[in-house]
């Protein structure tokens, strides 16, 4: 159910539980300011989530309301996963779902990176 991204943030969201330990996730990259994991249901052969690690549902709190360190440390974090998992050279999809129109599903900010195949015209 794609939820409203103006919504206060969730403390109970299915990513923060991930981020308290709480429930486990296939982890490939930590950092201060982000964590990426493998998505549970992936829909390309290479399919990881980059979250920050601060609360924010959407890309507007985010921008407006992160630290320079917040946003440096999270956009860096999105490079080093490309990196490390063979993204770069072949390429990828870099994609955020923000609010209802964008079928978010979860309330904590996240980038899905997807790759390991030719991937096609943008999603509908
Ligand atoms: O639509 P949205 O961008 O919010 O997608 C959330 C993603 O989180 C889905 O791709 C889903 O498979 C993933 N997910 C996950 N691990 C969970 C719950 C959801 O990887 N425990």
């Amino acid at each position: 159910m794609p939820i409203d991204a103006t919504l206060p943030y969730d403390d109970a969201n299915i990513f923060a539980r991930i981020l308290r330990g709480e429930i486990p996730c296939q982890k490939v990259f930590e950092d201060d300011f982000a964590l990426a994991f493998h998505d549970i249901a992936p829909q390309a052969p290479i399919h990881i989530l980059v979250i920050p690690k601060g609360r924010y549902v959407s890309w507007d709190d985010f921008s407006a309301t992160a630290s320079e360190a917040e946003i440096a440390g999270f956009v860096r974090a999105v490079g080093q996963v490309a990196r490390d998992n063979g993204l770069v050279a072949p390429g990828y999809r870099l994609l955020a779902n923000i609010g209802a129109h964008g079928h978010q599903e979860v309330p904590h900010l996240h980038v899905h990176l997807f790759g390991g195949r030719p991937l096609g015209a943008m999603l509908s």
